[in-house]
């Protein structure tokens, strides 16, 4: 019989087969899961008429995280987020979700149970369970180029499921001439937080936590997706220019995006006034907001209308117009100007 793990051990300490029965404790059963985790695979049943949406991604400390700054708990929220986020740009209510952790030996159980109460704090609000996953440890090389098991990052990798009907799915592809451009809440805050924590790690405010713990915005994409107000859809981990320049190609048609229309952050505006940096340039390229950039046909207007009273008060926010011609440009008072360069200015 496995000892129970204490919160003051090490994960190596405590060993894998007590940590996965610690996590299983906590998961949630629902009804739709026939054969629930802890088996070889879990089995789901299907959401009837339904399309199923499946989205993974990674987060390594080091290169998505750093834990000077970002708790655990705050790490497995992002993880959980980050797929949130695209699923609500495709307009899937989200589901379920497998869960892979690489471990380095040192890191407390502590730590381990905090990262689950950032993440299942992050799931509970979607009704998201998570039905399975899988615990390994970290390596990395030393001197000699030998990679040496237990050392290395923290790796959370995070597959979601959701599911939307058939002719609601949104995607990158369906921006048309015509159509208006538009994004909820408001953008630069993440990137201006980040930036203040690399600075100082103990920095607080409301740019920081727009970084540390990023919300997505599942219940507007259900509802653009739902109601058939947008044509296309993304979400914008990696920017507003990132964004424009990925739904243009993916739809094969040119943006104009006014400057003066598009929402900065109060927190991204405070930050850029004490380091004496552009404001809108933040915005524009700062990743990690996951907001949604959507594109409205000037005749559902009435239909955006509709999510706008459904929504509460996330602001929804017209910044621009779809064009025929590929180019695409921001509108400033003195004139036309190319988008930046997306998020990687800002590492
Ligand atoms: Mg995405």
């Amino acid at each position: 019989m496995t000892m129970a793990p204490t919160v003051d051990q090490t994960v190596r300490a405590a060993g894998e087969h007590a940590l996965i029965q610690r996590i299983l404790a906590r998961l949630p059963q629902p009804g739709w899961l026939v054969v629930p985790a802890g088996d070889d695979a879990a089995v789901t049943r299907p959401v009837p008429r339904e399309h199923e949406v499946v989205t993974t991604d990674t987060l390594v400390e080091g290169v998505h995280f750093d834990r000077r700054f970002s708790s655990a708990a705050d790490i497995g929220h992002r993880a959980l987020t980050v797929n949130l986020s695209d699923l609500a740009a495709m307009g899937a209510r989200p589901r379920s979700a497998l869960l892979s952790l690489v471990l380095p030996d040192t890191l407390p159980v502590a730590d381990l149970d905090a990262l689950m109460d950032g993440l299942l704090g992050a799931a509970a609000p979607h009704n998201l369970a998570v039905i399975g996953g899988n615990i390994t440890r970290s390596s990395a090389p030393d001197a000699t180029g030998r990679c040496i098991p237990g050392a290395g990052p923290l790796i959370v990798t995070i597959t979601a499921i959701g599911s939307v009907p058939a002719r609601r799915v949104l995607t990158r592809a369906g921006a048309r001439p015509g159509d208006e451009v538009y994004v909820t809440g408001a953008l630069g805050g993440a990137a201006a937080g980040l930036a203040s924590l690399q600075e100082n790690p103990a920095a607080t405010g409301d740019a920081e936590a727009r970084y540390l713990r990023p919300e997505a915005r599942v219940r507007a994409g259900l509802l653009l997706a739902r109601n058939k107000a947008a044509t296309a859809c993304m979400d914008l981990s990696d920017g507003l220019a990132d964004g424009v320049r990925q739904i243009c190609d993916a739809s094969g048609v040119g943006m104009l995006i006014d400057s003066s229309l598009v929402p900065v952050d109060s927190g991204a505006a405070a930050w850029c006034g004490r380091v004496n940096r552009d404001p809108l340039t933040l915005a524009l390229a700062g990743g990690d907001d996951y907001e949604l950039l959507f594109t409205v046909r000037p005749s559902a207007r009435g239909r955006l209308r509709g999510v706008r009273r459904a929504i509460g008060e996330l602001p929804i926010t017209r910044i621009g117009t779809v064009i025929r011609d590929r180019r695409q440009r921001v509108v400033t008072d003195a004139g036309e100007v190319a988008l930046p360069d997306g998020f990687e200015h800002f590492r």
